[in-house]
């Protein structure tokens, strides 16, 4: 087994929507038993690599928001609370079931931690000006999905949208780069981290919800990640995906995922910032970018499933 100093840094993004699988409620134990299939698969990589856990939260912040909007008697909480609530909510179930599957393979004494972790967005964003990410359940038809945030269609169908300025730091990068340092497997930038603008020496949060893989990627730089792996619900990226022609990418370079990004192939909202996020990593000193299901996060480390974005095919 390699030493500690010489275990490669592994990130893993777990996609919100693949802790919510197509036709479930999202019941807290279909969540609990859907995030385990991920979580044991780390668990397992853990004597290998040092490891980062970010997570998304879109289904999660949406039902938040639909909570709160239920209930006129409270006041009314801006999305960067909401954030911060999943950070907690996810954080807990992440790092709770990863210490049963620890236990599980005889290594009860794995340090790890999760961080409520801030990342600062510009206030001059052009995302301020246009809501782009989808958030809480898919309807059907446009007139099932409550008022009050516009609407985007998607291919799973309609969903309710927020405004998603880009990541420009992360606020606890020193602190989180300590941890690895220390082997510690650290969970954070939740729900792509509680947005925050600068004022003077002071954050104020900011009404909006960061893609999580776009802060992934913007971690990965600042704290210097070896290798990035996107677990979702899909098995990798397609090309005319949804359609009769639609076919998953083994291999891919960044250049040409540039093209593909460009000529329409990955919408906003989803697998776009997946693509966008790995195409930034390889250029920031990554070695390897991975986008797998979440049933096949060592696969995709295997290079036998999921789409491996390569800087250079030979
Ligand atoms: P996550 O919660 O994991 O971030 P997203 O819903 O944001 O999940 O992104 C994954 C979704 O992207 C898939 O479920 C799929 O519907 C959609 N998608 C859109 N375009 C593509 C594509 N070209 N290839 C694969 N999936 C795609
Ligand atoms: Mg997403």
């Amino acid at each position: 087994m390699p030493s500690k100093m010489q275990k490669p840094v592994l990130l893993v993004a777990l996609g919100g929507n693949a802790l919510i699988r197509k036709g479930q409620k999202g019941t807290l134990s279909e969540q609990f038993e859907n995030l385990a299939v991920p979580v044991r698969q780390i668990a397992r990589l853990s004597p290998l690599y040092k490891i980062i856990i970010t997570h998304g939260n879109a289904p999660q912040v949406g039902s938040l928001l639909l909570q709160q909007e239920s209930c006129p008697a409270v006041p009314k909480l801006p999305l960067e609370i909401l954030v911060a609530q999943t950070q907690g909510w996810l954080g807990y179930m992440i790092e709770s079931t990863l210490d049963s599957s620890l236990m599980e393979l005889g290594v009860p004494s794995h340090p790890l931690v999760s961080l409520i972790s801030y990342v600062v967005v510009d206030p001059t964003d052009p995302a301020f000006s246009a809501p782009t990410k989808p958030i809480g359940p898919v309807y059907r038809r446009k007139k099932d999905a409550p008022p009050g945030y516009p609407l985007v269609k998607t291919p799973k169908g309609y969903r309710r949208s927020v405004v998603s300025p880009r990541p420009v730091t992360i606020v606890e990068k020193r602190e989180i780069r300590r941890l690895i340092g220390e082997d510690f497997i650290v969970i954070c930038c939740g729900g792509g981290g509680i947005p925050v603008i600068r004022e003077g020496r002071a954050f104020s949060g900011v009404d909006a919800v960061i893609d999580k893989d776009l802060a992934s990627a913007k971690l990965a730089e600042e704290v210097g990640v070896d290798i990035f792996v996107i677990a979702t619900d899909v098995p990798g990226a397609a090309l005319d995906y949804g359609s009769e022609r639609e076919r998953f990418l083994k291999t891919v370079s960044p250049e040409r995922a540039k093209r593909y990004l460009a000529t329409g192939h990955f919408p906003d909202g989803s697998m776009g910032p997946k693509v966008e996020a790995c195409i930034q990593f390889l250029k920031t000193g990554g070695k390897r970018a991975v986008i797998t299901s979440v049933d096949a996060i060592e696969k995709g480390l295997e290079g036998s499933a999921g789409t491996q974005i390569l800087p250079s095919i030979p």
